[in-house]
């Protein structure tokens, strides 16, 4: 940070929330405003839901003494596919009514700040790369496990964009071919098997083909309410299926951690999201699959660990987003 009067906000845009933080130059929270995303009611409500979420926090410091001119800019973490050249959002699958939304230039419009704009799970690996999991590292790797897998991927202290912004769509790494079907159409994804609900999807296919489980008990015969938190519960109680799924879960990840380690030749590897709260459940595997699977030269030495930063992980990244496209981080 050039001076330790400045300050920075990051925003983090989501389906479900919209969470803004004010920050000081070393990721100290001075303000934030958490609101639940009224996606449904459409864009111009969601664009108006983050200026008003921007000022409550910028509010929240000028209570404490922060003036206006210490403010340095906004940062957007948002799901993508997006621009962040130009900064347009080009679409947003929990936001309906999302096409091709210039969000820099209509921020800039309504805050008269600097507006940065970073897809959402980058915007997670830089904040890990600043202050989290992977500080003092120049090369990581991050996955986030929710009802889908997003990827940030950092080498040499860069996010690595690629030519037009779609560089780490790790959940759609095909790692079965012609396997289970994934969100985004295609078989064999990453996500497909590893994210939460395809966590949620195998289990319910091997109950339907008839395997005893204590899942059964667990949820009274309504499969539809088997999360992967159960899954985790079961296993731990020895349940042999629930076992099995883990197992499976953590086969899948190490395949994709390998190739990622064979390629990208990261010192860390971050897993952040729900389910990861399994901890040594899923991580122990995980670890000895990437083993298994990567090279020796490539695997050795690098950490597979999770995530630091919680629930402010997004903003956080959105807010290091800022620092780092102005050449301070
Ligand atoms: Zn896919």
């Amino acid at each position: 940070m050039k001076f330790a009067s400045d300050y920075i906000v990051g925003v983090d845009l989501g389906g479900t929330n919209i969470v803004s933080l004010l920050i000081n130059g070393e990721g100290k929270v001075v303000g934030k405003d958490t609101r639940a995303t009224l996606a449904q009611e459409g864009k111009e409500k969601t664009l108006s839901q983050i200026v008003n979420s921007v000022r409550t926090v910028l509010e929240k410091g000028q209570s404490q003494g922060i003036s206006s001119t210490s403010i340095k800019g906004v940062g957007v973490g948002s799901p993508g596919p997006l621009d962040t050249k130009k900064g347009i959002i080009h679409f947003a699958p929990n936001l309906p009514g999302w096409n091709n939304v210039p969000l820099v230039s209509l921020l800039a419009d309504q805050l008269k700040l600097p507006i940065f704009l970073e897809n959402d799970a980058n915007a997670a690996a830089l904040a890990e790369w600043w202050i989290g999991a992977g500080k003092k590292v120049d090369n990581l790797v991050l996955l986030t496990l929710g009802t889908g897998i997003g990827g940030g991927i950092i080498i040499g202290g860069e996010v690595l964009h690629g030519a037009w912004d779609t560089a780490a769509e790790i959940g759609h790494m095909i790692i079965h071919e012609g396997g289970l079907v994934c969100g985004c159409g295609k078989r064999g994804c990453l996500e497909a098997y590893a994210s939460a609900t395809g966590v949620i999807k195998r289990t319910a296919s091997l109950i339907k083909a008839g395997r005893k489980t204590l899942l059964r008990e667990l949820v009274h015969d309504h499969l539809e309410d088997i999360t992967c938190e159960l899954v985790y519960r079961a296993a731990e109680r020895g349940d042999e299926l629930s076992q099995r799924i883990v197992e499976e879960t953590a086969r899948y990840l190490g395949i994709g951690i390998a190739s990622l380690v064979n390629i990208l030749n990261p010192e860390v590897v971050i897993l952040s999201g729900g389910m990861t709260a399994a901890g040594d459940l899923l991580f122990k595997p995980v670890r000895k699959y990437a083993r298994k699977y990567a090279l020796e030269a490539a695997i050795r030495g690098v950490r597979i660990v999770p995530a630091k930063l919680g629930d402010n992980t997004g903003a956080l990244g959105a807010a290091a987003t800022v620092l780092k496209r102005k050449g301070w981080i």
